[in-house]
């Protein structure tokens, strides 16, 4: 589990859940138990009302319009990728490009900067814990390039072979595209380690932040990775926006992605001229609501304090791996060192998907599955998990509540 930091300012729980409205909602006549924010997050009120105001009272199209209500919806815009920019320590508001998710992100570099720099027998070395978000783009463009996927390792608590990845790591690798936080097992790994191996060998690196930026304060500077991607819905914001961050100098070389409007300077029908990064990247009208409510729920955690967060999230942890310690025929898969809040486990008795309905009739939210990570359930010889996810608007209560919920299944089934 991963050391507390240090001097950070206690989370006041109770008042964050009064942020939350749909934690005050029943299902099956008892109270809301979310335990699936890797899954998507809850979004808090001021995110909400940031989308209402907007829709009501801010709405136009952005970047072309002359007239008042264009140029604030533009600001407005502007101002997220800026707050964006703030969150990862981005250097740059031009680091930003704003796309769907952290699976659109990942997809723009491997048909961008993947096809341009990845040829035949080159390699990309990614892990056995990854999503399949990053997977599955470099094994396509593997395909199409005639190039071949490594897979580093994962030891049986689900901490990443550091050897076995120092030792894939050559003059063949052209890429490492890692997660910085696991969603299946909650392992966080040493990021900016990997990072320093694959730079001392001139190997730039791709982290999937997507399950590492709800949790704890990530800055790409001190990381100094070349792209981070992550998706708004995981991070309390709407579905439909999330961020990939790339080095300028790194995307100023990179082709476009997706072409149309918005993403050029010039054309006629001899020649298209593109605009510089980020414009380059952002073909057609983009989530501009979703970006307004990325930057609201980006003021919502800083306000709050990451460090906050991610003591509370520790504790809570610590507190719910002892629980489930106490549960006869209970296992939990992922019991790294560092680990963010994600309880993967399985029961002797009942199937996941068994275990999670029942669960769902006491009222407590969890995910079962193989959870988009078919590998990694491969390699603890499981064919799917129950994962318990853990966040800032959770308690030790509801952590008893899900505790009780798993004792009904085992007197269920057992
Ligand atoms: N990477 C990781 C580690 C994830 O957990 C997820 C989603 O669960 C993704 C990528 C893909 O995220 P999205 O579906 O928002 O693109």
């Amino acid at each position: 589990m991963s050391a507390a930091p240090q001097h950070a300012a206690p989370l006041d729980v109770q008042a964050v859940r009064k942020d939350f409205p749909i934690l005050s909602d029943s299902f099956h006549g008892k109270p809301l138990v979310y335990f699936d924010t890797a899954a998507s997050s809850q979004k808090p009120q001021v995110v909400i009302d940031a989308l209402v105001d907007f829709y009501s009272h801010g709405y136009a199209n952005i970047h072309r319009g002359l007239y008042a209500l264009s140029v604030g919806a533009t600001r407005s815009f502007e101002e997220a990728r800026d707050k964006v920019r703030g969150f990862l320590n981005a250097a740059d508001e031009r680091e930003i490009v704003f796309v769907r998710n952290a699976t659109e992100a990942i997809n723009l570099v491997a048909m961008s900067w993947g096809r341009q720099e990845v040829g035949a027998g080159d390699e990309i070395v990614i892990s056995a814990m990854e999503h399949h978000a990053n997977i599955v783009p470099w094994q396509q463009l593997c395909a199409e390039k005639g190039a071949v996927l490594r897979v580093t390792p994962v030891d049986d608590r689900g901490e990443l072979e550091l050897d076995a990845y120092e030792s894939l790591l050559s003059d063949r690798t052209k890429l490492v595209a890692i997660t910085h936080v696991s969603n299946a097992l909650g392992t966080i790994n040493p990021a900016k380690q990997l990072v320093e191996s694959a730079h001392a060998k001139g190997i730039p690196v791709l982290l999937d932040g997507a399950q590492a930026v709800p949790h704890m304060s990530v800055d790409v500077r001190d990381l100094d990775c070349d792209f981070y991607v992550f998706s708004g819905h995981k991070l309390f914001a709407p579905s439909g926006i999330g961020a990939l961050y790339g080095k300028l100098g790194v995307l100023e070389t990179m082709p476009p992605f997706m072409t149309g409007g918005e993403m050029i300077e010039s054309v006629t029908f001899e020649k298209t001229t593109f605009k510089a990064p980020p414009g380059r990247f952002e073909a057609g009208t983009p989530d501009i609501a979703g970006a307004i409510g990325l930057g609201v729920a980006i003021d919502y955690l800083q306000e709050l304090g990451m460090d906050a967060i991610a003591a509370w999230e520790h504790e809570l942890l610590a507190y719910a791996t002892a629980r489930f310690e106490e549960i006869p025929g209970l296992r939990i898969i992922g019991t790294a060192r560092e680990k963010a809040g994600v309880l993967s486990f399985v029961l002797d008795c009942a199937h996941p998907h068994d275990v999670a309905t029942i669960l769902d009739q006491e009222g407590v939210a969890v995910r079962a599955g193989h959870h988009c990570a078919q590998p990694i359930m491969d390699r603890f010889d499981v064919p799917a998990t129950t994962r318990a996810s853990l966040s800032l608007y959770n308690t030790r209560e509801e952590v008893d509540v899900l505790v009780a919920a798993i004792g009904k299944v085992t007197e269920l089934f057992g």
